[in-house]
């Protein structure tokens, strides 16, 4: 594609953008898991482990719960829970506020909440950072409501105290981070309903014209360095 094809797609999709009544927003790839972010945040856990990223991990087979949690507790913070909202999202939310909006992500960082979306209109069907579920398959809970020890600056890499251990409120089993990473991932009543509301919301596409806002990060197959911190 030349130069001038580029900016003749450019001014039509601001052109739609502009007079979209109703816009379903598609969001993959959110913030920047490696480089320089992940090593001011993760130094005690790359020193510990030799961790390359704060994706892989997410996968790390840790000894213990003791170890798990601190690991995920701060990871949470990193990426959900102590992130402010970034300046992409506030501006997405000034321009969606006054329309139909419905958003579905795979992101896990809480960003669209945080800038103002309606959880009513909003689908995380891979679930987030800010929650855990058992393990066996039963509740789904805040984390921190569970956890109550955040390791704060990423310092501790182990939960000092065994009761602070999250577990399971139902079956008294283990909890794992509310994430789709293998088939034990729980489907609860909210998730349902979300996943009713984007159902309804895509089948009006049939009857109401509805621009599909697809928003990944440039380059998403790894690391952006101009991403936001
Ligand atoms: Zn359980």
């Amino acid at each position: 594609m030349d130069k001038q094809d580029a900016k003749a797609l450019i001014d039509r999709a601001r052109e739609e953008l502009k007079g979209a009544k109703r816009v379903l927003i598609g969001a993959g790839a959110g913030l920047n898991y490696g480089g320089e972010r992940f090593r001011r945040h993760m130094h005690a856990f790359i020193e510990r482990y030799g961790m390359t990223d704060m994706y892989s991990a997410g996968f790390y087979p840790f000894a213990d719960d003791a170890d798990r949690w601190a690991y995920w507790a701060h990871h949470a913070t990193v990426n959900n829970l102590g992130q402010p909202v970034l300046p992409l999202y506030e501006e997405l939310y000034a321009w969606a506020k006054d329309r139909d909006c419905f958003v579905i992500t795979t992101n896990a960082d809480g960003q669209f909440l945080k800038a103002g979306f309606s959880p009513d209109r909003l689908f995380t069907p891979q679930g987030d950072y800010a929650h855990i579920q058992c393990a066996n398959g039963y509740d789904v809970r805040e984390i921190f409501a569970s956890i109550k020890e955040d390791t704060g600056h990423g310092e501790r890499t182990r939960i000092s105290d065994p009761s602070l251990i999250p577990m399971c409120p139902t079956c008294g089993g283990p909890m794992a981070m509310h994430l789709r990473v293998d088939g034990d991932f729980v489907q609860d009543d909210d998730w349902y309903a979300a996943q009713r509301r984007y159902f309804e919301f895509a089948q009006g596409i049939a009857d109401h014209p509805t621009v599909l806002l697809i928003i990944r990060r440039p380059g998403s197959a790894g690391p952006s360095s101009g991403w936001p911190r």
